[in-house]
């Protein structure tokens, strides 16, 4: 089995990303190149049928290129094709996760952006909603919302860290590492919980006073 270190690394994180509430048992994908054309992605169904526990060989490992099986036995996921694209636009990504965070997630049905109001956020920016998204749908039309993805990228991403949010589906995050993709992920969940749940703090009978207003971090959000 090849890239042993790299699969148990994909394995590890994704228990992280699921036991963090980061993504749920419904969905979510994540991709890891090993090599310039070669990526290590979770099988369809790592939510509803493992709840996120892989094992390394559980991987499957995919040619970029042409999304063509190398090792595994499992199906691929349906969002494969995004993954791979956004790869195969961006040689700096070495890593995309796709995932249903509880909190984000309002923003995506809402087809909201996330606007900065915590200080660890300002490193990934404003999180915007790419205009439609289908799940499942013919690689083109994944092909097309990886064009948006990477368009988003090309005008957004300084810092080599990329997150848009999904209309109505969920969070899709790329790093130059697996561990910044997460790191990326994490900080936009926390980002998104500390302005839904700010809200509660607005008028809160158990408080004095009307409570404070999250204020705005970046130059994006003030515009
Ligand atoms: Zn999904």
């Amino acid at each position: 089995m090849e890239f042993a270190e790299e699969r148990q690394k994909v394995t590890e994180i994704a228990w992280s990303v699921f036991s963090r509430g980061l993504t749920n048992t419904a969905g979510g994908n994540i991709a890891c190149r090993v090599d310039d054309d070669l990526a290590l992605i979770t099988p369809t169904g790592s939510g509803p049928h493992w709840f996120w526990d892989l094992e390394p060989d559980d991987l499957l490992l995919v040619r970029i290129s042409n999304g063509a099986i190398l090792e595994g036995t499992h199906e691929l996921s349906r969002e494969t094709p995004l993954h791979l694209s956004v790869m195969r636009h961006l040689t700096w990504v070495g890593a995309t996760i796709h995932a249903h965070p509880r909190s984000a997630l309002v923003f995506a049905v809402c087809q909201m952006e996330i606007p900065v109001v915590v200080e660890s956020s300002l490193i990934v920016g404003n999180v915007p909603v790419i205009e439609k998204y289908l799940p499942g749908t013919t690689p083109e039309f994944q092909e097309q919302a990886a064009a948006a993805i990477v368009a988003l990228a090309q005008t957004r991403c300084p810092e080599k860290r990329l997150a848009v949010l999904l209309p109505a589906h969920g969070v899709f995050v790329a790093g130059t590492t697996i561990v910044e993709a997460f790191d990326t992920l994490e900080r936009v969940e926390v980002g998104a919980s500390c302005i839904i749940n700010a809200a509660a703090l607005r008028d809160n009978p158990l408080l004095e006073g009307p409570g404070p207003k999250p204020a705005l971090l970046n130059d994006d959000a003030q515009t």
